[in-house]
């Protein structure tokens, strides 16, 4: 479970202190798929920045079945990010190596050798349904290709969480309803907990089975789906 109180985030600028989030309380349970959801710069990527401990609250916790994350360093706060996987809009792949090796680069950062590394990318294209790409390129995949092969990077690690920030935002609409299917799976199947950022109603509609707005740095609701977005 991952608790977020009180959490707020202040950047000083040339015109003064700015708030980028205020107050942020959120509940996230093993198993969900959260969604956040708010216009562009309401402080939707400040706040997952925040859990991804990319960048450290001004005030407030974040606590991680009950430990406070905000407060690790060194090398208890490199595990902890082992532990969140993260993708992004524009997939953030490497050109110049390959799908094999773009999903394995996490396990080459955390040490792995080389036959684990091969072995477990093998695994987690086969998860994403990329086997046959292996030996190609990023360029030589569609978009919705290379959210597959980022999706299988994020969790080369054995993530319990997915903080997914805008992951459908770059592709239409037949590619976004299969990248969330995917989604969806490994949330089933994987039992991993994912919090989805968007800006997209339909979105949060299709997966999440909780949500919470963002409106000017503040969570102005939040709950089940159903009860926060109504079907007409
Ligand atoms: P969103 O992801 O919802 O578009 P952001 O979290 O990126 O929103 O940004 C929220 C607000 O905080 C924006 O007005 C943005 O310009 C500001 N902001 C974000 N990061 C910084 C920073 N490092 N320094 C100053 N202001 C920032
Ligand atoms: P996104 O498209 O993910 O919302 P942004 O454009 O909001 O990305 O932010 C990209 C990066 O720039 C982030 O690291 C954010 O913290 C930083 N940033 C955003 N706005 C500002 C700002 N006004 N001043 C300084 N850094 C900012």
């Amino acid at each position: 479970m991952i608790e977020i109180k009180n959490l707020s985030k202040f950047f000083s600028t040339e015109n003064g202190d700015f708030t980028a989030i205020k107050n942020i309380n959120l509940t996230i349970e093993d198993g969900d798929i959260f969604g956040i959801i708010g216009m562009s710069g309401a402080g939707k990527s400040t706040l997952i920045r925040c859990i991804n401990l990319l960048e450290k609250p001004s005030e407030g916790q974040i606590l991680i079945d009950g430990q406070d994350i905000t407060s690790l360093e060194g090398r208890n706060l490199l595990i902890l990010r082992r532990k969140i996987g993260m993708v992004f809009q524009r997939f953030n792949l490497l050109m110049q190596r390959t799908i094999r090796d773009n999903v394995a680069f996490p396990l080459e950062i955390a040490g792995a050798d080389k036959k684990q590394r091969l072995q477990r990318a093998e695994e987690l294209l086969d998860i994403v349904g990329l086997s046959s790409k292996a030996g190609a390129y990023p360029v030589q995949l569609s978009g919705g290709q290379q959210q597959r092969v980022s999706i299988a990077r994020a969790l080369a690690n054995h993530p319990t969480l997915l903080l997914c920030d805008e992951p459908t935002s770059a592709l239409d609409s037949l590619t976004t309803n299969s990248i969330l299917k995917l989604l969806k799976d490994i949330n089933h199947k994987l039992g991993v907990t994912i919090i989805i950022i968007t800006h997209e109603i339909s979105v949060v509609e299709k997966i999440c089975n909780k949500v919470a707005i963002i409106n000017e740095s503040e969570i102005v609701e939040q709950g089940f789906t159903k009860d926060i977005i109504s079907n007409p």
